[in-house]
């Protein structure tokens, strides 16, 4: 093994790459899929030097060379996951897969301004100086996210032969983004769960202005249709490999159901805006704008869900949003 390559074979002609990230989570998995003479590249990390190099020399050490990289995947557009996209395009001449709606996004954030002060403000979100309102991701990334045009958008269902018989079935897992997909690699059973199916952590699921209406709904709607599939390995782009997907898959179900229950008490005491359910829900920090923004849309995301399930009322007055318990 090189200076910096951190490569291990999970399966036969499957190779994990872990590569560092400047935040946290501190890694994330891509992973290298062989067939016949060539290989598939799902996900790319972020665009750092740190980890540009350490790709590199993860290629070297499992002895790939660029130029047999002829397909790229990505589960969906976050800057961890798609952000070398581009680069590895032109240094691979491969081509690129994503879905539509990811597509979409990774256009979007170039052009995303700061922070929606406005819709921060509805769901009781304390005003700050404009000069500490978060930045614009462009501003915040720079170079770190250069996204690839796709060349081909993945649909659920698609079938993706990669040659010598193998082939990657594309199952779309809408929740943590829109067009988050997971990737079956057949016949061997090997699921490519990108932050779907973490082994330790939950992705964020977030209620985003302009973004889907029920992203929880969707995310808990993925995890029973994941569990019909038939996997014998789950390979995560966070944490370690691990098997039956099906069991966490349930976990995930479980914990955003407690979680639920948790802030359907708070709202049965009196009404409250989803920024103060988020402070009681999560351990954020108050004077953290980013942790304030997401606690904020993951709760909401959840009182949508229980007001979709006729749980709880939202009621707005004075511009301000509040949700009530039944
Ligand atoms: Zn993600």
């Amino acid at each position: 093994m090189r200076d910096g390559a951190k490569t291990r074979e999970v399966a036969e002609g499957v190779v994990q790459v872990y590569l560092p990230l400047p935040m946290r989570p501190t890694i994330v998995n891509v992973y290298l899929v062989r067939a016949g003479g060539t290989w598939t590249l799902i996900d790319t990390g972020m665009n750092t030097e740190d980890s540009v190099a350490a790709f590199r020399a993860a290629l070297a050490d499992v002895g790939v060379a660029e130029t047999a990289i002829t397909r790229l995947v990505g589960t969906h557009h976050h800057i961890d996951h798609f952000g070398t996209s581009e680069p590895y395009r032109q240094l691979t001449h491969a081509e690129v897969y994503l879905h539509p709606l990811e597509a979409e996004r990774a256009t979007l954030m170039g052009h995303i301004g700061g922070e929606n002060t406005e819709y921060l403000r509805q769901h009781g979100v304390p005003d700050v100086p404009p000069d500490r309102r978060l930045p614009p991701p462009s501003r915040f990334f720079g170079n770190w996210y250069a996204p690839a045009r796709p060349d081909h958008l993945l649909g659920d269902e698609d079938d993706i032969p990669l040659g010598e018989g193998r082939s990657l079935e594309v199952v779309w897992t809408p929740g943590h983004t829109p067009g988050h997909c997971c990737l079956l690699l057949k016949p061997d059973g090997i699921l490519f769960v990108g932050d779907h199916l973490l082994p330790k952590i939950t992705p964020h699921v977030g209620l985003w202005p302009n973004g889907p209406e029920n992203p929880l709904g969707d995310f808990l709607a993925s995890h029973e249709k994941i569990q019909r599939v038939e996997a014998r390995l789950v390979c995560p782009a966070h944490g370690a490999v691990y098997e039956d997907h099906r069991r966490r898959a349930r976990q995930l179900i479980d914990f955003h159901r407690v979680r639920k229950l948790t802030m359907l008490d708070l709202i049965r005491r009196r009404p409250l805006t989803a920024y103060e359910v988020a402070l009681d829900a999560f351990a954020i920090a108050a004077d953290n704008r980013f942790q304030v923004m997401a606690g904020t849309y993951e709760t909401l995301a959840h009182l949508e869900l229980l007001r979709r399930e006729g749980r709880a009322l939202r009621a707005e007055r004075d511009g301000v949003v509040r949700y009530e318990g039944r």
